[in-house]
């Protein structure tokens, strides 16, 4: 198989043995952008990465995950700009602000009398600097593996593999029907299904075998693969990896 640049990540984690190679991808994504928002290059002090992240802000669990990377100082910088951004915005706000029309006695405003803010701050606190770029990474990555889906070895290795956890498999399903030619599709329909749901299967009974130890009949049969099943069962859920350590800077 001729390795370009862009594909030797998504092979790397085809072969990593993962339950979801996506999920793989996406952590690798994330802890790059992460260290490159934070870390010691230091991209935080240049006008033009500050910028962006004074706009866009973090969602909350890149809010705990820049806080965890530990770099105090870096953090505290991009943060202050952020929230003089956030502060001066509140106070405009604020000050425009018109209260909507009374309710009528059934309770309900008319229609368009409602105060546009809440809609504008939840927004707000949604948007994520980290999510975007990681977004951006995802989308090449569902697009490498289409490109790669025309080579036979790639196919088998994705047919001998584990399968996708059912939030990336969502995205990857929407890339492959956008993305793939007629002949790949049908590749991709007829073999990636049955695969699902041979892998979801197999991380199921995991689970069951992991709950059927706590019963003390079973206290000295074998765990077989069910000690770790409850951490790979999130994965293939929800495409996160609970038992990760925090994300931290080299001391
Ligand atoms: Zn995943
Ligand atoms: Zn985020």
């Amino acid at each position: 198989m001729k390795e370009q640049l862009h594909t030797i990540p998504v092979n790397e984690a085809f072969d990593a043995g993962d339950e979801c190679p996506f999920c793989y991808l996406q952590r690798q994504a994330e802890q790059r952008i992460i260290r490159y928002v934070a870390g010691p290059g230091a991209s935080y002090m240049e006008p033009e990465v500050r910028l962006a992240t004074d706009k866009a802000g973090f969602c909350r669990e890149h809010m705990k995950k820049l806080h965890d990377y530990g770099n105090t100082l870096g953090a505290a910088l991009i943060l202050q700009t952020h929230y003089a951004r956030l502060l001066e915005q509140f106070r405009k706000d604020a000050a425009d602000f018109t209260p909507p029309g009374k309710k009528s006695l059934l309770g309900k405003r008319k229609e368009g009398e409602s105060s546009d803010l809440p809609r504008r701050i939840r927004q707000q606190s949604c948007s994520c600097y980290v999510c975007d770029k990681i977004d951006y990474n995802m989308d090449r990555y569902y697009h490498t593996f289409c490109v790669l889906t025309k080579e036979a070895e790639f196919r088998t290795k994705v047919e001998s593999g584990k399968g996708f956890c059912l939030r990336h498999f969502g995205e990857l399903l929407a890339a492959a029907e956008e993305r793939l030619p007629n002949g790949q599709y049908e590749w991709f329909y007829t073999t990636v299904f049955p695969l699902m749901e041979r892998q979801l299967v197999r991380v199921k009974e995991d689970l069951d075998w992991l709950i059927a130890k706590y019963d003390y009949r079973n206290a000295s049969l074998p765990w077989k693969n069910s000690q770790d099943a409850l951490k790979r069962a999130m994965q293939k859920v929800e495409g996160l990896y609970p038992a990760d350590p925090a994300y931290q800077m080299e001391k």
